[in-house]
């Protein structure tokens, strides 16, 4: 592009229409759900600095034609990774002995962590001259689901550890008492992404310490907000970064609360020979060696100058002053929910997240169903995540929530979100969500009447792809809903479903809707 030496001239023997196709684009965009502005509390984050848009696209623009996959060839890329690392690395209090990769995001992130982990397992096992077992992942059933998806890719065990469903914590005993000779990875959250909630980082990591057992932090969401909320005045945060001795490992995520355009994470390893697990290397094909220290091959390198540039310009100055923000609207928004009868705020969340659950100490009547709450708070034109709840594995049940995420532009919005979230809680109050139970019997008794609910889940379970599809539009036209491609418009009722359905089968429903939506057309 710009720095190559003969400019790119259009010629007659190649067609190339570009009239309409931005147009186009703009207008699809205008259908999504607004990025900026604050009125989608989560999968965004949004500063509210329309410079930094504009850095981040400059920076992508400039490193448009690189190819990620060699930094020998791009030495720009080797450049800017280096320095996000080193600043990742100095925020989070780690040693010259930290080192590591930008990865794609969090899921790679965690991934990456896994198998490091899994891969370092064997070393360990070998050099014992032992057997490596099939390794284990210990973690929390808040965990985020990137570590399932890297036990089901890495073909490893996962022991999920229950919390307390009051705090949404596991207790540090439980944890530990889950380590052993087969442990690969533990791996805890500041803060896990469910309930905000930061685990029992220090003491995990003491025993996982002891018992030379790897403890990888998830600060995927955390990581770029939680070292700026003590001096941006949102008080002490309990210790989860390098300065804890036995923490060996940990992700945090610059495409979230670092303000940047996804596609970038930073997973950061203590010590040089736990990292090198994390790389891939084959030099015995006949084409050029590959060495990868992610998923991908070829890549762009936009996501990191995007990364890069913003995180320069913003510097620690520049996410305490963020973070203030963020400490001020979330402030706020607790003393909000906290007045509305009939919702509580599960646990004492440190940090941007928050979670709310029923107030089951009032009655049915005064009580706010967070599901038919997120439904009424939509129809006012906001969005707030739905989170099923839980039967844990040892008899308890975490209740179904919402989450909201709260960022530095949610500030300059609070006072309209509060009025919508008060007038959403008022139409919701003592409206009951469809019962999980009932909604499934329903299903069943549609789909497969007759059948008992055990012979119409195994029917389920065998669909192939049309049946599973016929179900899921018996499903959403049961939920009155809407066409194919759009999100139902009350999604109670479809989280109802998928609480009351066996994990693998609503698995198997939501892989049947999201596989449509992107059938060629
Ligand atoms: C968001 C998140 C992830 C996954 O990150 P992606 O960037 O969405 O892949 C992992 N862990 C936690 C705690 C998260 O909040």
């Amino acid at each position: 592009m710009t720095h190559d030496a003969t400019p790119l001239t259009p010629t007659d023997d190649v067609p190339v229409r570009t009239a309409g196709i931005l147009d186009r684009l703009a207008e699809l965009r205008r259908a999504d759900a607004p990025t900026h502005g604050g009125r989608v509390l989560s999968y965004v984050y949004d500063p509210g600095l329309a410079e930094l848009d504009e850095l981040a696209a400059a920076a992508i623009r400039a490193v448009q034609p690189l190819n990620g996959l060699d930094p020998t060839t791009f030495t720009s890329i080797a450049v800017m990774e280096r320095e996000l690392l080193a600043f990742a690395r100095t925020v989070l209090h780690g040693d010259d002995d930290v080192v590591g990769s930008v990865t794609a995001g969090g899921t790679e992130s965690c991934m990456l962590a896994v198998k490091t982990a899994r891969d370092a397992l064997r070393t360990r096992h070998r050099r014992a001259g032992t057997t490596p077992p099939r390794p284990r992942i210990v973690l929390p059933t808040t965990a985020h689901a990137a570590f399932r998806k890297a036990a089901a890719f890495c073909d490893m065990d996962l022991d999920l550890v229950p919390v307390d469903p009051a705090t949404g914590v596991p207790s540090a005993a439980d944890m530990i008492a889950r380590i052993g000779d087969d442990v690969a990875l533990v791996v805890v959250s500041a803060p896990a992404y469910p309930h905000g909630a930061i685990d029992p980082v220090v003491e995990v990591a003491a025993a996982g310490a002891a018992a030379g057992v790897p403890v990888h932090v998830d600060a995927c969401v955390g990581g770029w907000v939680l070292p700026f909320w003590d001096a941006a005045g949102g008080g002490e945060v309990p210790p989860f970064d390098f300065r804890v001795p036995g923490v060996t490992s940990i992700s945090a995520d610059v495409h979230k609360y670092g303000y940047v355009p996804k596609g970038t994470s930073v997973l950061l390893v203590r010590g040089r020979d736990l990292h090198r697990h994390q790389f891939f290397a084959v030099t015995d094909w006949p084409g050029y060696p590959v060495v990868n220290a992610t998923l991908a091959g070829s890549r762009s390198a936009g996501p990191l100058a995007a990364a890069w540039a913003v995180t320069q310009a913003l510097g620690v100055d520049g996410y305490t002053a963020l973070t203030r923000r963020c400490v001020e609207a979330t402030a706020r928004l607790r003393e909000v929910v906290d007045q509305i009868d009939g919702l509580r705020v599960v646990g004492s969340p440190t940090g941007p997240l928050i979670c709310v659950a029923a107030d089951e100490s009032v009655s049915a009547e005064r009580q706010v169903d967070p599901h038919v709450w997120a439904d009424e708070t939509k129809a006012l034109g906001w969005i707030i995540q739905a989170q099923p709840g839980l039967a844990q594995s040892d008899g308890t049940h975490l209740p179904h929530t919402t989450h909201l995420t709260v960022t530095p532009v949610t500030a300059s919005v609070v006072d309209d979100l509060g009025a919508v979230l008060a007038t959403a809680a008022d139409r919701a109050r003592g409206v009951a969500r469809p019962a999980p139970h009932d909604v499934l019997a329903q299903l069943l008794a549609s789909l497969a009447p007759g059948a008992t609910p055990e012979q119409a889940l195994a029917l389920f379970e065998q669909a192939g792809s049309d049946d599973a599809w016929a179900i899921v539009q018996g499903v959403l036209g049961a939920a009155g809903t809407q066409p194919a491609g759009t999100l139902p418009a009350r999604m109670a009722p479809v989280l109802s479903l998928v609480e009351a359905l066996p994990p693998h089968v609503s698995g198997r429903l939501l892989v049947e809707i999201i596989a449509r939506l992107t059938e060629p057309s």
